[in-house]
């Protein structure tokens, strides 16, 4: 999350919508994907290759980006391209109504033109009987048309049900993490931002942030590859050790973060020694040449949201915490304590 110069904190939507106006591009979800990528990702190649594009730069060129760093990309470009085809159905059923609008018009000065010639034609039977027909005529054919309009509205409503449901599915999708399938960062900072949010909410909250130990050198002896995989599995097992109903998400490379609800200060960090045990005890083991590969560790920082003040303090002073449990040796947990707390005078 970010902070202004004077400190506050900005909306990390603004900031992108911003950065896409100054550029001139245009507002489709998978360009905002890649703007936001570019000012919050630690991925130096991507922003390397974003920032040398000129001032203005073309769908063609974002997209070339995209497909090359986004692992959504393609699926954003599905929604886009759905959000495109829902567009172009409603103007279709627009049409169809101003159609019918405009039929029914036809009909309603056709019935004032037929009673004005009624009147004057009372007295002739056969004219009348043939205003009747024209009529009647009229009548049939403004109801078939009705009926067309009718069917043609309800294929359509049919198409944008099953569109709306694709486009759910890619929600669904955009805040997922490939490599883990845990909830992503975008996940995450909406999580977090709803904590603070909601102000009549007075349940307790913690976030609790985890990084791998030393998974450069782990990555330097079995491959990145490997190291993919054992993203993967340290998901799982952190998954495992959780109740269903707790939210965790990978934040970054190596790093993930639990957001804790209803919790006290002693739950929360039980939680984390119970995730930190698991981790620690499952032995790794690769199973496409049985290699094996030891075990990872995993280092904790951990804040009660009742001791922020907004959703960037409370990631600021877990992640404190959990440099501090990085220093003091790894595979431990750190608890963010606020300063008053700290004053010796007032520790019982
Ligand atoms: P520390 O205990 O201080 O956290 O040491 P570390 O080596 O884990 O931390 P450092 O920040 O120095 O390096 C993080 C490493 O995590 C670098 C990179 O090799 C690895 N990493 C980050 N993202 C990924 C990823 O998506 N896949 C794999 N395989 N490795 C990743
Ligand atoms: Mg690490
Ligand atoms: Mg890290």
């Amino acid at each position: 999350m970010v902070q202004s110069e004077n400190g506050d904190s900005v909306d990390p939507a603004m900031t992108v919508v911003t950065k896409m106006r100054e550029r001139g591009i245009s507002s489709l979800p998978r360009n905002y994907e890649l703007v936001y990528q570019f000012l919050n990702s630690s991925n130096t190649a991507l922003i390397r290759e974003f920032a040398a594009l000129g001032r203005r730069p073309s769908q063609e060129q974002l997209d070339a980006i995209g497909r090359k760093f986004l692992p959504h990309h393609h699926d954003i470009r599905t929604v886009d391209q759905s959000r495109e085809r829902i567009s172009g159905e409603m103007r279709d059923v627009i049409n169809l109504v101003k159609q019918e609008q405009m039929a029914l018009r036809k009909y309603s000065s056709l019935l004032g033109d037929t009673s004005s010639r009624m009147s004057e034609n009372a007295s002739t039977p056969d004219r009348l009987d043939g205003l009747v027909k024209v009529l009647s005529s009229a009548t049939g054919d403004t109801m078939k048309k009705g009926d067309t309009i009718l069917v043609q509205i309800v294929e359509r409503a049919d198409e944008m049900a099953q569109l709306k449901s694709e486009l759910e599915e890619y929600k669904r999708l955009a805040s997922i993490d490939p490599v883990t399938r845990l909830s992503n960062r975008r996940a995450f900072d909406a999580r977090l931002a709803a904590i603070f949010d909601d102000t009549s909410n007075t349940m307790h909250h913690a976030l609790l942030v985890a990084d791998i130990d030393h998974f450069k050198t782990f990555n330097d002896t079995y491959g990145h590859q490997v190291g993919d995989r054992v993203l993967g599995a340290a998901a799982a097992v952190m998954k495992t050790a959780l109740n269903p109903d707790a939210f965790v998400a990978r934040i970054g490379g190596e790093e993930f973060a639990v957001v804790l609800h209803g919790i006290s200060l002693e739950g929360a960090k039980q939680t984390a020694e119970r995730i930190r045990l698991a981790i620690e005890s499952t032995p790794l083991k690769n199973h496409n040449d049985d290699i094996d590969c030891g075990r990872i560790t995993m280092s904790f920082g951990l804040c009660m949201a009742t001791d922020a003040s907004s959703a960037d303090d409370l990631y600021r002073k877990a992640d404190i915490a959990l440099y501090a449990a990085k220093d003091a040796g790894r595979n431990q947990l750190k608890v963010h304590i606020p300063l008053l707390q700290r004053l010796p005078f007032l520790k019982r």
